[in-house]
């Protein structure tokens, strides 16, 4: 990666670039420098080096990775403050955003992996049907080889360090694609893990736009991780087809947050707002349909609008609630999600338009009467909107939450627990939370993805560590008969036996399975 504006610890990969883009900051609309992207060649490079690196850091063993990479706390317990001003400048969230959400984040993450991982990966025996008594079987784990990580805008320092940390504890090399919607980001990646100290080509950074992406995808690899969009995601997974590689998809959601006459309409209020306007709105998980039971609609919609209207939206240096929309081309998304809404009867009640300013700015908008012809209400927003659909009961939430192409994650509000994990658990998401936003994805222990269009794979938790390993199952027998009974040769004196046998598997009768076994084993003779 070379860089026209510098970088205090810039990749020293050699990786040609075959051009260069433009980054404007989002908060003054002015350039941050110029970027190169790695072309094909320089990708196919980085992949080489991951291979090459793969055996020693696979051989290293899990204590021995666990390690090398706990040296991240010392990194970031020096750099918290500095990495956060750097994803603010490239991004334009409020520093405390960036500390939370980055920074904590992807230290809770690795905090789980290195007590957990162990255990998750190590061999664990597992029980053996008495059919085949006189053995013993284990599950075990290995890893893919070189994972292909490629990540998007929103989060862009978690979402790049995340799952290349569970793809290397488990023993994998990695080469990482930022997006190049956040370069300085993508930087500061590579330079994170430069600084932890990993071996030469554990994990490779490459940087650019799709053409990188789709490079990497096509390349050398043995699993690729993806997170972005659903567009993507299925280039992504025809390309992960063509080989074929498992292909895991973090993609896009459409996330209902139900409150039930019963709630707690104060604590419901302040979640709506900042779980829709956390990171202005571009976060998968984002509250993006809220659905409101009648009876407490109205009162609801006020305590909402008098929170979004607090709200004070500016630059990190403004100590701001809410920045700038990080992507430029999303704004128009926003604003036709609210001209369609507003035309098909939609209300405003604040909000609406971008901020007149420099940069990227869009106020928070609360729409109320959303109906479900509406774009705002079928399509990902993906930014500072909170669209609410007055519903008549619970029944008619969860029917239209469930009656959509997405499924990522999902919240209930209600102050009776039991009944709020039990249409919590109706819900047809990856996720959900009852009285709670957000906090179930920072969870390390709970896995994390979707279900419909919102992804295919897990990862955070058990899952999340397996989904980077190949499963091998193990079955051991002490040998000490020189024949198996239901081995060559199929006499007619064994089957009267192998009845009896398959009578006492399938009936579950234990005394006509031994049968069964003792008569095999003496028509063997
Ligand atoms: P995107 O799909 O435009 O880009 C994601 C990444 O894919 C970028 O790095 C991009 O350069 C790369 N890419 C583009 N074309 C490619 C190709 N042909 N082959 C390989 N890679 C290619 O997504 P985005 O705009 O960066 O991110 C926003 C989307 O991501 C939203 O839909 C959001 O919901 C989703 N998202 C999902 C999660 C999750 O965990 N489920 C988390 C964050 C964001």
């Amino acid at each position: 990666m070379s860089l026209a504006n510098s970088s205090p610890v810039a990749s020293s990969s050699p990786q040609p670039a075959s051009s260069a883009f433009e980054k404007l900051s989002p908060v003054t609309g002015e350039s941050q420098g110029t970027f190169a992207i790695t072309d094909a060649s320089g990708v196919e490079a980085a992949i080489k080096r991951a291979r090459a690196a793969f055996p020693a850091w696979r051989d290293l063993g899990i204590d021995g990775r666990i390690k090398v990479l706990n040296r991240l706390r010392p990194v970031l317990l020096e750099n918290a403050e500095s990495f956060a001003r750097r994803i603010s400048e490239d991004t334009g969230k409020p520093i405390q955003e960036a500390l939370v959400t980055e920074l904590i984040s992807i230290w809770l993450y690795h905090d789980y992996n290195r007590k957990h991982a162990a255990r998750v990966l190590g061999r664990r025996r597992v029980k053996t049907p008495l059919v085949f008594t006189g053995k013993q079987s284990y599950i075990e784990y290995f890893p893919r080889g070189v994972i292909g990580v490629i990540s998007p805008w929103n989060y862009p320092l978690q979402l790049a360090v995340a799952p290349v940390l569970s793809a290397l504890i488990g023993g994998n090399t990695v080469v990482l694609k930022p997006s190049e919607v956040t370069p300085l980001t993508g930087l500061l990646a590579e330079e994170l893990f430069k600084r932890i100290g990993l071996p030469e080509g554990v994990v490779e950074v490459v940087h650019g736009d799709g053409s990188t992406g789709a490079a990497l995808t096509a390349g050398d690899i043995d699993m690729v991780f993806f997170t972005g969009s659903v567009a993507t995601g299925r280039k992504v997974m025809q390309a992960a087809a063509q080989k074929p590689i498992p292909c895991e998809l973090e993609l896009g959601g459409k996330d209902a947050f139900i409150v039930c006459a019963d709630a707690n309409l104060e604590r419901a209020a302040r979640a709506a707002v900042w779980g829709g306007l956390v990171n202005c709105g571009q976060t998968c998980i984002s509250v993006e349909r809220i659905f409101v039971v009648d009876s407490v609609h109205d009162r609801f919609v006020q305590l909402v609008r008098e929170q979004v209207e607090s709200l004070r939206v500016g630059g990190p240096d403004e100590f701001a609630d809410v920045g700038p929309m990080i992507f430029a081309r999303q704004i128009s998304t926003v604003e036709r999600h609210i001209a369609d809404a507003k035309e098909k009867g939609a209300r405003i009640l604040t909000g609406g338009a971008r901020v007149d300013r420099p940069g990227q700015f869009f106020n928070p908008t609360l729409l109320a009467d959303v109906t479900t012809e509406m774009a705002i209400y079928r399509e990902e927003t993906f930014g500072p909107v909170l669209p609410v659909v007055r519903v008549q009961d619970e029944e008619e939430a969860i029917r239209l939450a469930n009656d959509h192409e997405y499924g990522l994650n999902g919240s209930v509000w209600t102050q009776n627990l039991s009944k709020g994990m039990r249409l919590a658990s109706r819900l047809e998401c990856g996720q959900v939370a009852v009285n709670d936003v957000i906090s179930t994805t920072g969870h390390p222990g709970l896995p994390f993805g979707g279900v419909k269009a919102s992804g295919i794979g897990r990862y955070h938790g058990e899952e999340g560590l397996r989904a980077f390993m190949h499963t091998k199952g193990l079955m051991v027998d002490r040998g000490l008969l020189n024949n198996e009974p239901t081995w060559f040769p199929y006499t007619e004196r064994k089957l009267p036996a192998v009845l009896s046998l398959a009578r006492g598997v399938i009936g579950g009768s234990i005394p006509k399975l031994l049968s069964g076994f003792i008569n095999l084993l003496r028509s063997d003779k």
